[in-house]
């Protein structure tokens, strides 16, 4: 019988795994994808969703023609428990029905659970604050979006809040670009006079983006994201908040707690906030049917693989500490790719309210990254089923990370800040000075980057639905 991979979520991480197990063992391999919806979601533009400058059906396409074209049976369906001891997945099918999936190999990819309810009366069901983290979530923000505007036609002044809505959320980088689009669409608009743009976030300073920053050096000078970003933000007249954890969301009033400063709270017209996130809500059942998550788990419920995850002091923390072949260290054929897996410590400073709460932005694995680690496990299984242990490795503290964060969508007055850190987490022991390898960090602002934004938007999507030479295009 062909080895059984079961493959749990269709995002950056699961379907990436999904292609290149395909590429590598389509006919030694009965390769299964379980995620909801059937649909795959391109994150990057949800930003141009939610300020109505891209339509929703752009950023998205159906995954059930891809998995027949390339041989992976696909099941639209939620995954509510892992059996490890039985190689076995509770499925919940869209249609209702429950079924138990027997594998052999399972990979664990079904990234954040937006936790809204960690910070009250914050997210979309509250009607308080908006989010960009789904389709659904931007097209609401858009439409609120689109009504404040419409008060600002009126001569109205409005004031406008967008970061993250917990001290410890993570996706800066998304939120930060959606503030800028929308800096962008009412400078276009002729409106920004009317709009006070508010930067609320829980990095320690800006430009952290939960990487510790990023640097470069430019004919020997250093330049650093920090000054880059605070020179943006300037630029745009947008007031900034940093180093504040939200606490609390009142029908347009939001509350936080800052580093240095007693609590305050801020009026707002509209509010793009992201929410802390958490693993799955998945149960990990053992053979006696005891739940064991607390055993394959961090206490954020996202699944211990191969790193170090001893408890340690911020300057403690080693490159080595982060995972390297994405494998649960209690069962050699159970994996995590993606926002899935738990990252062993938070890269960015943290720091403490007077309230003594920490104010921390948790560790992002962006869109690139996950994709990275989702190859990487599929290697890694197919490594596994030849009999080989697995060989390939992604740490965090190896790999690089580029972003192109987007500051307006228009082919001629559209401008992107492009970012490149190798690595990802700083490797002090590697890179004594910086923690990183400088000749391959990079920063930069301009047009050509809204155009290559604009490029990856369509490279990616035609890689991802399998087009002819779709592996020549890296992650
Ligand atoms: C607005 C926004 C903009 C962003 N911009 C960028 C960017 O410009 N560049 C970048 O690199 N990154 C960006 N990111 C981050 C990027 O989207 C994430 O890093 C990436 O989506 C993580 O991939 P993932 O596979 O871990 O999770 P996801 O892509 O979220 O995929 C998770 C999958 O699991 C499925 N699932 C959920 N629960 C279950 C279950 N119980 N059983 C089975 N399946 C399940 C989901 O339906 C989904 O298919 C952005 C994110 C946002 C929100």
């Amino acid at each position: 019988m062909k080895p059984r991979i079961v493959i749990l979520g269709a995002g950056f991480a699961g379907h990436t795994a999904a292609l290149h197990l395909s590429r590598l063992l389509k006919h030694q391999a009965e390769i299964t994808v379980v995620s909801p919806g059937n649909r795959f979601t391109w994150f990057p533009s949800l930003i141009w969703v939610g300020t109505g400058t891209m339509p929703a059906d752009n950023v998205h396409f159906t995954l059930a023609p891809v998995y027949e074209r390339i041989g992976v049976h696909y099941v639209d369906g939620r995954a509510t428990e892992i059996h490890p001891d039985e190689n076995t997945v509770a499925v919940e099918r869209g249609d209702g029905s429950r079924e138990l999936r027997p594998y052999d190999y399972c990979v664990n990819a079904t990234g954040p659970f937006l936790n809204f309810a960690a910070t009250p009366g914050l997210g979309p069901q509250t009607g308080n604050t908006w989010s960009v983290c789904s389709v659904e979530h931007a097209e609401q923000a858009r439409d609120h979006y689109l009504a404040v505007v419409a008060e600002l036609e009126k001569g109205q002044r409005k004031r406008l809040v967008i970061g993250t809505g917990h001290p410890t959320a993570t996706c800066e980088g998304a939120a930060f670009e959606y503030l800028m689009n929308v800096d962008a669409d009412l400078r276009r608009r002729g409106l920004r006079e009317r709009a006070d743009l508010v930067w609320l976030s829980n990095e320690p300073e800006a430009g952290d983006f939960g990487v510790d920053g990023v640097e470069m050096l430019n004919f020997g000078r250093l330049v650093t994201g920090a000054s880059l970003v605070r020179g943006l933000l300037d630029e745009a007249d947008v007031r900034s908040i940093m180093a504040a954890g939200v606490t609390k969301v009142e029908p347009g009033r939001v509350h936080y707690e800052q580093a240095g400063a007693d609590p305050a709270s801020l009026d707002y017209d509209f509010a793009m906030l992201i929410p802390q996130f958490r693993g799955i809500p998945l149960r990990y059942v053992a053979a006696d049917g005891s739940d064991i998550s607390k055993d394959l788990t961090q206490p954020n419920g996202f699944m211990s693989v191969d790193g170090d995850y001893t408890p340690k002091a911020y300057d403690q923390y080693r490159g080595s500490d982060w995972p390297a072949v994405y494998r649960s260290p209690r069962y050699e054929n159970l994996y995590a790719a993606g926002i899935a897996f738990a990252p062993p410590h938070p890269l960015s400073k943290p720091k403490k309210s007077a309230g003594g709460a920490v104010i921390q932005a948790t560790t992002p694995r962006t869109g690139m990254a996950s994709g990275i680690m989702g190859r990487t496990v599929a290697q890694n299984i197919a490594d596994q089923i030849g009999g080989r242990p697995p060989s390939h490795h992604a740490r965090l503290s190896e790999i690089p990370a580029a972003c192109i964060a987007s500051m307006g969508n228009s082919f001629w007055s559209g401008s992107a800040a492009s970012i490149i850190m190798t690595p990802v987490a700083r490797d002090f022991e590697r890179y004594p000075k910086y923690g990183r390898d400088m000749q391959l960090c990079t920063l930069e602002v301009g047009l050509g980057g809204a155009w290559t934004k604009r490029a990856l938007h369509s490279a990616f999507l035609w890689k991802l639905q399998a087009r002819p030479g779709w592996p020549l295009i890296p992650e």
